[in-house]
């Protein structure tokens, strides 16, 4: 039998009293396995085994079988204030979806299970708005070696922060083309100047991760400096930011964002907080 934290990514109901459970887990990365009776016994599954859940996981895998048998899982943190709200509940579901499409199984992702913990333990703390899931995406491409370069161009690697013309963000270089080499590229999308140097503080704070060790293996909190970047995200360069993440996230991600297209606006900008006092 192995044990491992875990964050519950996605579940599925299986005949009358099993589940099918896809987790992000600290020793496996993402797996998927099945709950045998998980719909009766509250003895080994005490409604753990529900999307966003942290929990210690005790499963058991077969040679070449595409599923574990999860055997018990018991609640390392309770997420109770997730539900609380439309914002929270959207928040950690696009969280929870980009993990999912960001993977594929059995790919260790020790990095971004503690983005993806530390996100959500945020979203419980407090209601999020657009710099918390600003953070998020970018600390998850980090995470997950898709770290973007927003100093230097792409094509002759002038440092963009002294160019005055429009600049080009293209997801499939992972980085921008300055005035002169922009026409390099028709894709991605031209970036003003003041949302270059909102990713820029972005990148900034994410770089400065910090390790709590909490015994379930390093935990990063990318949100220590939320506050000043929530300053900084007007709405309108909040918009422009929303859709260069988009940019830089897309061609990592396996199948569309559902939680964009559907709860785009919510997710894009239109939180309270952001809008002009
Ligand atoms: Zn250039």
């Amino acid at each position: 039998m192995e044990s491992t934290p875990a964050i519950v990514l996605r579940t599925r109901e299986f005949g009358e009293s099993d589940k099918i459970v896809t987790v992000l887990s600290v020793a496996a990365g993402k797996f998927s396995g099945i709950a045998k009776g998980a719909k009766r016994s509250q003895r080994r599954f005490p409604g753990t085994l529900e999307v966003f859940s942290h929990v210690l996981l005790e499963y058991r895998r077969r040679p070449h079988a595409e599923l574990a048998f999860l055997e018990r899982a018991s609640l390392l943190h309770p997420w109770p204030r997730i539900l609380d709200s439309l914002e929270r509940f959207t928040a950690a579901s696009h969280v929870v979806e980009l993990a999912d499409k960001m993977t594929v199984e059995s790919e260790i992702g020790d990095d971004l299970y503690g983005v993806v913990a530390a996100t959500l333990a945020r979203i419980n703390a407090g209601e999020p708005g657009p710099a918390t899931l600003r953070l998020f995406e970018l600390a998850a491409l980090n995470a997950s070696g898709y770290r973007p370069e927003l100093v230097h161009c792409r094509g002759c690697r002038r440092p963009l922060a002294s160019d005055r013309g429009p600049i080009r963000l293209v997801g499939s270089l992972g980085g921008l083309l300055c005035s002169l080499c922009r026409a390099q590229e028709e894709g991605g999308m031209l970036l003003s100047a003041a949302a270059l140097e909102c990713l820029g503080l972005l990148q900034t704070t994410v770089g400065r991760l910090v390790a709590r060790g909490n015994g379930a293996g390093p935990v990063f909190d990318p949100f220590g400096e939320e506050v000043v970047v929530a300053g900084r995200l007007l709405p309108r360069v909040a918009r422009e930011v929303a859709t260069a993440l988009d940019v830089l996230l897309t061609p990592h991600l396996r199948g569309r964002l559902r939680s964009l297209e559907l709860l785009g606006p919510v997710l894009r900008g239109s939180f309270r907080e952001t809008e002009p006092a």
